[in-house]
């Protein structure tokens, strides 16, 4: 395979890379400059004095200003992941997550998306632990629908659609794949379909992904993964044919 070298760096990468290798930085916390050997930095790029100490918020990765904000059920996050996506902007990206997963194969059942505030979620879909899912697909409804908490950045919205939305895919062919192939698979599929998408978030939950603890949504993720990287998307499908019904 031959890789096609751009012959024009694109605005948005050149700005990208800049914010790195400025030698000093303004502190977003007291304006302050910095050197930028001796700062944090947050997920976009901004810097801060060390003994700010502020908190990333868990959504975007960006420093939190103040001190973030608390949803229900929820880690903080910053001022603009709580402000609550509308229904307009989710059934746009809805439409648009959904053209990718078809260009990568995959027919999505028909399902209705719901965009809930974090208080909603948790009311409908909290565990006995109290801890509120970001995303829930349902298959006891005609069409099937899918729940999204709407208090996170974009690309978290779009992870969490194309994640259930391969749930779905699951479902409609009868998978009996262990959670950490199904959850695996589903992240698997969400990451790419992230990576279609521009943007410091973008690159902050594919980064979040790559070092999730989780059994599951971790260490599943990165078996298929590499399964991935090695044979393909479609030796990715076949593994998950393992574990359902044969089609003649
Ligand atoms: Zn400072
Ligand atoms: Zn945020
Ligand atoms: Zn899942």
């Amino acid at each position: 395979m031959s890789h096609r070298i751009p012959t024009i760096l694109p605005d948005a990468v050149r700005h990208y890379l800049r914010v790195y290798v400025q030698p000093t930085m303004r502190c977003v916390a007291c304006g302050k400059e910095v050197s930028a050997q001796k700062v944090f930095m947050d997920a976009a790029g901004q810097a801060a004095c060390r003994e700010h100490n502020l908190r990333r918020c868990y959504s975007c990765g960006r420093f939190m200003m103040p001190e973030g904000v608390h949803l229900p059920g929820y880690e903080k996050v910053c001022a603009s992941c709580a402000r609550t996506m509308s229904g307009a902007k989710v059934q746009t990206l809805t439409h648009v997550v959904q053209q990718h997963l078809v260009n990568m194969g995959f027919v999505i059942p028909a399902c209705k998306v719901t965009c809930l505030p974090a208080a909603e979620m948790k009311r409908r879909h909290a565990n006995m632990m109290g801890i509120a899912p970001l995303g829930m697909a349902m298959n006891d409804s005609e069409p099937y629908s899918i729940d999204v908490m709407a208090q996170q950045c974009r690309a978290g919205i779009i992870r969490t659609i194309a994640h259930e939305m391969m749930h779905l895919w699951l479902f409609e062919h009868e998978c009996k794949a262990p959670k950490v192939y199904a959850e695996g698979f589903c992240n698997l599929c969400a990451a790419l379909v992230l990576r279609e998408f521009e943007g410091e978030d973008v690159l902050f939950h594919l980064g979040n992904m790559m070092e999730d603890k989780n059994q599951d949504y971790g260490l599943g993720f990165r078996r298929l993964l590499s399964v991935y990287y090695n044979f393909g998307l479609n030796a990715v499908v076949a593994a998950m044919r393992e574990y359902m019904p044969a089609c003649e």
